[in-house]
């Protein structure tokens, strides 16, 4: 594996016109799932996991960083590893020491000035140690609350955008243009686009869109080929927890407790998750064959 800085990736993919899948794998178990994907499919990829994850699952940011350091080397890949939603400056500490190269402080819940303070103080840390760091501004909601505690939606406005952008020295920005986290209730979510070219207008830096589950292809699509350059870090999670549970007709279960299930069992639902990875590769942000 060749760990490359998630900024260098992004520049990338967004000149190439296509984007970066930025995968939960939720477990331990699963890191190599979503590595043997990109590998299959010749492309860059991400592995996340965020705080609530953590607490959720079990695991902490050393065990995560181990297994994907563990597992790594077996595969031919350009990877990230990303600390998604996170609230509190202790994790995202705790998740730089154990070997995350990109973490997401997430200050959107608060005032613009609340945000710009918090999300500056976690990109002076994360900088000194070379770390990348992802900031959100508006709101995105959930239909999975697993991520995010809430299900308020306030769409990002591109002047403030390029203020924090500016004030913050953030390297990435998740922005609010209608998707939410989770599965769609609705079966056409719609997004912003014009919201999403005047943010890109003010902002040079690369764009992400969160709750990339359910959304159709055709949606992903249109928001990587914004004019300008649009999001080129696509988050999906829940999609691939519905394959892997889906196999194993259960409930969601601890990274202990998985690890503990039968075997065979866990690796056919791990072939269906790496089936849902790679049709996320190849026909939503189209990355295949991108790998050096
Ligand atoms: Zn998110």
């Amino acid at each position: 594996m060749k760990l490359v800085p998630v900024v260098e990736m992004l520049k990338k993919a967004e000149k190439g016109g296509y984007g970066i899948g930025s995968f939960s794998a939720r477990n331990t178990y699963l890191i190599e799932t979503v590595l043997r994907a990109a590998e299959n499919t010749k492309s860059p990829v991400i592995v996340q996991i965020s705080a609530n994850e953590f607490r959720w699952f079990s695991v902490t940011p050393k065990e995560f960083a181990d297994r994907f350091y563990a597992v790594a080397d077996r595969y031919d890949v350009e990877a990230v590893l990303h600390l998604d939603h996170t609230k509190d400056f202790a994790t995202i500490q705790d998740a730089i020491a154990a070997g995350f190269t990109s973490v997401m402080i997430d200050a959107s819940q608060r005032e613009f000035e609340e945000n710009i303070r918090i999300t500056k103080e976690v990109v002076d840390f994360a900088h000194a140690k070379g770390v990348a760091v992802e900031a959100e501004l508006g709101k995105i909601g959930a239909t999975d609350k697993i991520e995010v505690d809430t299900d308020e939606s306030l769409y990002t406005d591109p002047a403030e955008a390029e203020e924090f952008v500016r004030r913050t020295g953030v390297d990435t920005l998740a922005v609010s243009i209608g998707t939410a986290h989770g599965v769609y209730p609705v079966k056409n979510p719609q997004i912003d686009l014009k919201r999403l070219e005047e943010i890109r207008s003010r902002v040079s830096i690369p764009l992400v869109l969160h709750g990339g589950s359910g959304l159709p292809a055709e949606t992903v699509k249109k928001a990587i080929a914004a004019a300008g350059g649009g999001v080129s870090k696509i988050n999906i999670a829940t999609d691939l927890e519905l394959a892997f549970l889906g196999s194993l007709n259960c409930e969601r279960k601890s990274n202990a407790e998985i690890w503990n299930m039968d075997p065979a069992a866990l690796e056919k639902a791990a072939g269906e998750v790496q089936k849902v990875v790679e049709d996320k590769i190849r026909n939503f942000v189209c990355s295949a064959g991108r790998t050096e």
